[in-house]
């Protein structure tokens, strides 16, 4: 095949040949389309198409590839004009943008010009940028997705998983979606190690507050896992391969059709349910702290509501107990030190015990006490010998 030249791709830009196909990206519970990914498709006039992967690294190495992806934003956003103007609702649309934008000072100035000419709210406008351009450019890169976010558009980090990224790259960058690449879905989740790596990924993708978007799922097998996971949203062949624009609006057009049965799969997947069933227990202890025993240590799951604010989310066991005493009335301290110390818990667990619990009355942020009960539930976990404890505490009073 002939090698295509960077002269060629811009008379190609110049003379229109660019098109943008829409691949849509699909709620994972409720199948719904919820966005799409903006692709170039690049169509000679006899006919022939070229496809990316065959001329974007090339572009990459030059200036030219700024001019195509300029190119496709224009054109993203006037058809978004045309679709609000024929009065549909408008969807989020993901566009990709080489690393060679980080050299471009005026950036963001440039993508709210266009954005903003079109009139398209600029939350619609998801920037892509692939993971591989953190490895490079880290602070410069950080230093672009802020002001992005800060001028009003999302940002989604692509391909996540094919490069050698780290992941406090993704603590430091302040994005809005993860798009988890296909490499990782290799086969159909069927290995043991695959599956930990991608639940993994996906459980701290969500702690950070990331939207998870799983790209290039092809089989039923590998949408299934992708559910356990708490994936938000899929992208691939299963559902739709990339379109052009007629048939991305047809797409969209069959598929608000409200689809029954929605919420009985929400329950039934297994990470849905949890999540329901962690607010109804909620609901009814706004304290929930996970204790390790052996090691000493503690984690709050949530803290809502109760009825005080003071005590850090993680840390020592010993210190949470000393520290939780001094807000007791002092007629209760002997009593909680001695239900909860973490030498008389473990007592406990040898002789059998399957809880411990005790009244006291505790000091509130707004300085009144009241009757608080809480519960040590002794547990075990399939994949440790410690002895652990699951704290459950509500208010009696008011
Ligand atoms: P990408 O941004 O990661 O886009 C997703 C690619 O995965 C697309 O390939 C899409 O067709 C493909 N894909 C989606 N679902 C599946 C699936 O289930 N199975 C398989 N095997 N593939 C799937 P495409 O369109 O060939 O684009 C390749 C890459 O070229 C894109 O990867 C992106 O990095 C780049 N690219 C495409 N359009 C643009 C553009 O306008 N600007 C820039 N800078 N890069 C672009
Ligand atoms: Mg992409
Ligand atoms: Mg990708």
């Amino acid at each position: 095949m002939e090698r295509i030249t960077e002269q060629e791709v811009l008379q190609a830009l110049k003379n229109r040949e660019m098109q943008v196909y829409y691949q849509p990206q699909y709620d994972t519970l409720t199948k719904s389309i919820k966005g799409a990914e903006a692709l170039v498709r690049w169509f000679k006039p006899d006919g022939t198409l070229v496809m990316p992967g065959s001329y974007i690294p090339m572009l990459e190495e030059t200036t030219a590839i700024l001019e195509l992806d300029w190119y496709m934003t224009e054109r993203v956003c006037e058809f978004m004009k045309r679709q609000k103007e024929a009065g549909f609702s408008l969807i989020p649309i993901s566009i990709n943008y080489s690393r060679r934008h980080v050299q471009e000072e005026d950036f963001t100035e440039k993508l709210c010009e266009i954005v903003d000419r079109y009139q398209i709210p600029r939350k619609l406008i998801i920037v892509e940028i692939m993971e591989s351009v953190l490895e490079e450019k880290a602070v410069e890169v950080i230093a672009l997705i802020k002001k992005v976010r800060e001028s009003g558009f999302s940002v989604a980090i692509d391909d996540f998983g094919s490069g050698l990224s780290s992941l406090s790259f993704v603590k430091d960058i302040s994005a809005d979606i993860l798009k988890i690449d296909r490499s990782l879905l290799s086969g159909n989740c069927e290995d043991e190690k695959e599956r930990i790596v991608l639940e993994s990924i996906f459980m701290f993708a969500h702690r950070l507050k990331l939207t998870t978007v799983a790209e290039g799922v092809e089989t039923e097998e590998q949408l299934n896992f992708l559910k356990t996971c708490d994936c938000k949203m899929i992208q691939g062949f299963l559902f739709a391969r990339p379109m052009p624009e007629s048939d991305f609006i047809n797409a969209c057009k069959e598929n608000t059709k409200e689809q029954a049965g929605d919420y009985f799969e929400q329950i039934q997947d297994t990470y849905g349910a949890l999540n329901l069933l962690l607010d109804a227990v909620l609901t009814c202890y706004p304290l929930i702290i996970m204790v390790n025993l052996t090691r000493d240590s503690y984690y709050m799951m949530a803290y809502e509501n109760f009825t005080t604010q003071t005590c850090s989310s993680t840390g020592v066991f010993h210190e949470l107990i000393e520290g939780g005493a001094l807000s007791m009335h002092p007629e209760d301290r002997e009593l909680f030190i001695n239900v909860f110390n973490r030498e008389n818990q473990l007592a406990a667990i040898a002789r059998g015990e399957k809880y411990v619990r005790a009244i006291t009355r505790q000091l509130g942020d707004d300085g009144v006490y009241r009757k608080v009960e809480t519960t040590n539930f002794f547990v075990k976990s399939p994949y440790s010998e410690d002895a652990l404890a699951i704290t459950l505490s509500h208010s009696l009073e008011e």
